[in-house]
């Protein structure tokens, strides 16, 4: 196998990224490829792919001389991480500092990848390894789906850019490392070493052919603070929320129950303040608990005479609003009615879609089940029905 070193240049100041001409400032100094995405550095998640690559053997980070301790204390450990090379005064210059400490283990194949592309896929760097199967060099581009415009002074528009054949470039870039090595030797001792906007530039200059191959839309350069608020956006965990919910009522006189809004003849009715629907009761209050919002009986107190009779929908399509209100979103709904009579699974699939239809809800995520105590305690001495529910919610973000 080909011994492949991918060379990460985090030795920038990331001057734009802290002082945004069009964004908030950040209210530090950190360079950007240090600062926090989601608790990890953008660095060390522009590393971890690499690290991860099987045709990857070694990585070499080159970072600003000021910043040794900041990599040190924050940086992504990993076997395959060697030390970390001290960069020049420019993107150039660091790049060549790279590639001198690489040729100490002559690899085959070098990868150069910018600190600040924290969402670099491994399928990209794939495409790029395979590519320089067949050429010196290999760059991930992606269409430019935009229309192109020059913007004059004033900020007035300008003419349009032809499209046709425009595609933006990305790293990791790849080269076959005796081809790079010397290119950039050249041009270092030639003096255009700061002329070249890339090393891929390098091999054209040199009168060789690099590959495009397939970029990526994720692998996108975190470059002003708009492009960090749209990282965190990515990286941000859905606020995922459960209440649970407990009810029971016991019978009485009547000749049907109220069981989540369907009504079911029996030979005892439920005794309770409202229609005792037991189920829509549970329902509410497992709602009501996965937004820590108290329960029923403090939204609607039984001792309030309005409640007498009631329709339970109303007491969920409240807790329906309340979860709304603080910014949340239901997922999904998990009922059990406990009892041995009535029998309860006929009437499920109306039940279902009445609790779906007051949720607001698709029916698969409505589950209504029922079991029995084996005859055991109040339910099993068919003194009363109970129920359980969990329902889960997620933040609207
Ligand atoms: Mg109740």
């Amino acid at each position: 196998m080909m011994s492949t070193i991918a060379l990460i240049v985090a030795a920038g100041r990331g001057t734009r990224a802290l002082s945004g001409s069009t964004g908030p400032a950040f209210d530090d100094t950190t360079p950007k490829q240090y600062r926090r995405l989601a608790g990890q550095s953008v660095l060390s998640r522009s590393m971890h792919p690499f690290t991860d690559h099987p045709q990857i053997d070694r990585i070499i980070v080159v970072i600003h001389p000021d910043d040794g301790e900041e990599y040190a204390k924050h940086t992504l450990k990993h076997p395959k991480v060697g030390d970390p090379v001290m960069g020049g005064a420019t993107r150039a210059e660091s790049v060549l500092n790279g590639l001198r400490a690489a040729a100490a283990l002559s690899p085959e194949r070098i990868l150069i990848h910018d600190a600040a592309r924290p969402f670099i896929g491994k399928d990209v760097i794939s495409r790029v390894l395979d590519a320089l199967n067949t050429h010196p060099a290999a760059v991930p581009t992606l269409l430019a789906v935009d229309a192109m415009r020059r913007v004059g002074n004033g900020g007035i528009l300008a003419d349009t850019v032809e499209r046709d054949g425009i595609r933006r470039a990305q790293t990791p870039q790849g080269f076959r490392f005796t081809t790079l090595l010397p290119i950039m030797e050249a041009a270092a001792s030639s003096g255009t070493l700061p002329s070249l906007s890339d090393e891929a530039q390098a091999i054209i200059t040199a009168g060789q052919s690099v590959a495009s191959v397939e970029g990526d839309p994720m692998n996108f350069k975190v470059t002003i603070p708009e492009d960090f608020t749209m990282a965190e956006r990515l990286l941000a965990q859905p606020d995922i929320r459960t209440g649970q919910g407990y009810d029971v009522h016991a019978f009485g006189d009547g000749d049907h129950v109220v069981l989540c809004g369907i009504k079911i003849p029996h030979d005892r009715g439920l005794s309770g303040h409202s229609d005792a629907d037991v189920g829509l009761h549970t329902i509410t209050d497992a709602l009501l608990g996965a937004v820590a919002e108290g329960d029923i009986g403090r939204h609607f107190p039984p001792s309030d005479p309005q409640w007498k009779g009631m329709d339970s929908a109303v007491f969920l399509e409240r807790a329906v609003e309340i979860v709304s209100e603080r910014g949340y979103a239901i997922s999904n709904i998990d009922l059990t009615l406990i009892c041995e009579e009535p029998k309860v699974t006929p009437h499920a699939p109306a039940m279902i879609a009445r609790v779906a239809e007051l949720c607001g809800l698709d029916p698969s995520r409505v589950s209504i089940k029922a079991t029995t105590s084996e005859q055991l305690g109040f339910t099993g001495r068919r003194e009363g029905i109970a129920a359980t529910a969990v329902a889960t919610v997620i933040g609207k973000a």
